[in-house]
């Protein structure tokens, strides 16, 4: 029987169309997927941040309760030093406010330091918090972009589809049969053009039987490498025609 090649460059460049969109049907979601993903893991830092600010706080509150503890302890040395009854005596509490002086200011010190950390905490937990609002405002926005695209993608799948059933019912069903088989096989396209000897669909050459096959145009040929029905390019064909 005689072929129709318009019909079969036309199914083919279905096959394209309909590869196309549902790429892009399968792409958004897993768009959209990695955007979550990443306010989930903001959200997760900003919790870790929050936790180890309660540390540091806790850290900072007991350095206080040591802080008044000292000053407790070295007022009621002063008194005692005041009552003092000699010399020795006096030099003897001299030498331990001294020395609860000493470790007062270094953990002075330290409390000064956890403070400049406890505000670094509060920076970093005000800028990951900003990132969560302006990463879910994003999200937002793209959602709405993308999910616009997706219906779009969705309803010229669906006229793209019809279209391709209209076709294949103007083919002869043997042949609509092993498009399909070969659809099935390939995953993405039946249909391969040729151009200057070589298959597009799987980038090897072909036999130059196998051009004068096409040439014919009186049955289907496959490709021997792919197994997709081949079809000469509209330039190739406009060469030979
Ligand atoms: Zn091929």
């Amino acid at each position: 029987m005689k072929l129709d090649p318009n019909i079969l460059r036309e199914l083919s460049k279905k096959d394209l169309a309909l590869q196309e969109l549902r790429a892009i049907r399968e792409e958004i979601p897993k768009k959209k997927r990695d955007r979550e993903l990443i306010i989930e893991n903001l959200k997760e830092k900003f919790i870790e941040q929050e936790e180890s600010l309660k540390e540091k706080q806790k850290a900072s509150d007991s350095s206080d309760l040591d802080l008044k503890d000292f000053e407790e302890r070295i007022n009621k040395l002063l008194i005692q030093r005041n009552l003092a009854k000699s010399n020795p005596e006096m030099a003897a509490f001299n030498h331990q406010i001294a020395l609860l002086n000493e470790k007062k200011s270094t953990l002075e010190t330290s409390i000064l330091m956890g403070m400049e950390q406890v505000d670094k905490q509060l920076a970093e937990i005000n800028e990951t918090s900003n990132q969560v609002l302006k990463a879910e405002e994003d999200f937002i926005a793209f959602s709405e972009e993308v999910d616009g695209e997706y219906e779009k993608a969705t309803r010229q799948l669906e006229a793209e589809e019809k279209a391709c059933a209209d076709l294949l019912e103007s083919i002869d069903s043997d042949i609509v049969k092993q498009y399909q088989r070969i659809l099935k096989h390939t995953g993405d396209t039946a249909i391969a053009e040729v151009e200057g000897n070589i298959c597009l669909g799987c980038g090897m050459g072909v036999r130059a039987q196998t051009l004068n096959e096409l040439l014919a145009c009186n049955d289907v040929v496959i490709c021997q490498t792919c197994q997709r029905i081949l079809i000469l390019s509209e330039e190739e064909a406009a060469k030979y025609c």
